[in-house]
């Protein structure tokens, strides 16, 4: 490589080079320096071998399979890209199986709530550029109604999509880098991490190269299909916004191992297992410290054992948790080691430092990065909802006045990072200008909610205006001067996490006459909690009527406020 190149021009020369190599590589085409191409080897159309066998073990022992196990023996969701697309063009909505099948790609047929697809996305660490952030805002607006909400696993939704148009926002997202695949069904969900990974004063490590891996994994790995039921994984990297990791299966969070416990010194993940909220368990500590980089080993290893012995003949006992329950950790730690062929390093709780404490409203206003004269922004959006001009604007801020990235969280809200000092008052009042703003009350700012009867099956009230109910109610009552986190959730599915609220109210149908009418309304629990102060909230009343909700919760904000021993006493 001659001529009158600039060093720098060489190397960017070289580097053009050996990227088209790769591109060529990658379509089994032989390099530059020759080589044989890859053949072309046919997918299967069942769920894999381990998923196969684990059936038949099943029906062996003389138990009959879920029937949406039988489903994925027929066909796994994943094989039905060509059904699916022959379904739009003749603008029908999936029947039976096909239901779930079609949700393995992301598309969710609300019916009969709405009579049109939710679409999910993949989102690694909840990060997104601002490109893609206005693109989702386009299909959104050309394809379902114009808006989006930000969920509790740091992820999009659009919604109202017609039956001709879901695989039309499927490939859509596909050119802009976004994949929705496995975002629904008996599959690995969305990734997610802490929120402000690489900008974080106080954090112990990027979660964002660990989420990313482990996405990829996911995504290229058939095994990964097809689960018992679903799987959530996620990275905390101890900074100052919460990941929830203790809701999850897999939580790995990022600690000090010191020096003289057998362990090599320096950062690891500490590995939590069987989180699921619904079923009222955080996940618990294993004793076990992973090294980042064999994180996503470790996880596949997981989920392999979890694919052996997970419930397939009651869909309500198939979570992970279910299996650590009937194994034991040390059973289970020890199945996880044949599959991975190695041991897992153990320590005691003493080899661990304190870890750094996350602040409850850091998600919410002005915050200073790491870097020196950089902030990120937390900007309310009232439970996850943003129109489509507000995104597109919110992506125009990120790309000028930003560093280009938008950061989901699962506090159902989004980081606008990398705001020079100079600008921060700027990017206030082009929010503002978008009707959007950073600061909230400490009512609002822990208000999080699912989606609810609104756009849901299975849910019993609409949590979303529900909870604005009870914030505006609350709000022009009483100034609250600590965080509190109210959830609202509509089912037993806990998608908004109530008990670990330190109010929650999960929806019921509350019955009003003896001839079994109902009205939307609640069961309310209290002192839930996450991270170290980590607890299930117990349910303390019941039949709640939703016009009568905002009235209680005053009430019992009140009754805490007033009540205290001292003023900065929590709520928990
Ligand atoms: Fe639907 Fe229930 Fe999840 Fe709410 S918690 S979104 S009602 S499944």
């Amino acid at each position: 490589m001659t001529g009158d190149f600039s060093p720098e021009q060489k190397r960017y020369l070289e580097g053009f080079v050996s990227g088209l190599g790769a591109v060529r590589a990658s379509r089994g085409l032989p390099g530059f320096g020759g080589g044989a191409a890859a053949s072309v080897v046919a997918e299967p159309t069942g769920p894999d071998a381990a998923s196969l066998k684990a059936m038949a073990r099943t029906e062996a022992a003389g138990k009959k399979l879920e029937a949406a196990e039988i489903a994925k023996r027929e066909e796994l969701g994943l094989d039905s890209y060509a059904r699916m697309k022959q379904a739009a063009k003749d603008g029908v909505y999936p029947k039976g199986p096909d239901v779930l099948r079609w949700r393995y790609h992301g598309l969710f047929f609300v019916g009969p709530t709405q009579d049109s697809y939710m679409v999910r996305l993949r989102i690694p660490n909840g990060v997104m550029t601002h490109w893609q952030f206005a693109g989702v805002a386009d299909i959104a607006e050309a394809h379902g109604g114009p808006y989006a909400h930000v969920t509790t696993r740091a992820n999009l939704q659009i919604r109202e999509v017609p039956a001709t148009d879901g695989i039309k926002v499927l490939e859509k997202l596909v050119a802009l880098g976004l994949t929705c695949k496995g975002s629904g069904a008996d599959n690995i969900r969305n990734v997610t991490g802490t929120p402000t990974a690489g900008i974080d004063p106080q954090e112990l490590i990027d979660t964002r190269v660990y989420a990313s891996e482990w996405h990829n994994h996911i995504l290229n790995t058939r095994e990964m299909y097809g689960l018992p039921r679903k799987f959530n994984v996620a990275y905390d990297g101890a900074g100052l916004i919460a990941a929830l990791e203790d809701t999850n299966d897999i939580g790995f969070q990022a600690v000090e191992v010191k020096d003289g416990f057998g362990a090599e010194p320096g950062v690891w993940f500490r590995l939590a297992l069987g989180g699921i909220t619904g079923h009222k368990d955080l996940a618990r500590d294993t004793g076990v410290v992973v090294k980042p980089e064999d994180a996503t080993r470790v996880s596949d290893a997981i989920v392999r054992v979890f694919i052996d012995h997970g419930d397939r003949t009651d869909r309500k006992k198939a979570r992970l948790k279910y299996v650590l329950d009937a194994f034991g950790f040390e059973k289970f730690l020890a199945e996880v080691e044949i599959k991975l062929g190695e041991k897992l390093t153990r320590v005691p709780t003493e080899a661990v430092a304190v870890r750094p404490v996350s602040d409850r409203q850091a998600h919410i206003g002005v915050h200073k990065q790491k870097q020196d004269g950089l902030n990120w922004i937390g900007v309310v959006l009232p439970v996850g909802k943003m129109t489509v001009e507000q995104m597109r604007g919110i992506a125009k801020i990120s790309r000028d006045l930003g560093d280009g990235d938008i950061r989901l969280t699962v506090w159902q809200n989004f980081l606008i990072s990398g705001v020079k000092d100079e600008n921060v008052e700027l990017v206030k009042l082009a929010l503002e200008a978008l009707g959007l703003g950073i600061s909230a009350t400490a009512v609002r700012a822990g208000l999080v909610a699912c989606t609810g009867s609104e756009g849901c099956k299975f849910a019993a009230s609409p949590t979303k205006r529900n909870a604005e109910e009870i914030a505006a109610h609350c709000d022009g009552r009483i100034a609250v001067d600590q965080p509190v986190n109210i959830h609202l959730t509509g089912c037993h599915h806990s998608c908004a996490q109530h008990y670990i609220g330190d109010i929650g109210l999960i929806g019921q149908r509350v019955p009003v006459s003896d001839e079994g009418d109902t009205v939307d309304g609640y069961n309310v629990c209290v002192g839930g909690g996450f991270g170290a102060d980590g607890a299930i909230g117990r349910e303390i009343f019941q039949n709640i009527k939703a016009e009568d909700a905002p009235f209680l919760v005053e009430r019992m904000l009140k009754g805490w406020m007033d009540n205290r021993s001292a003023p900065d006493e929590s709520f928990a």
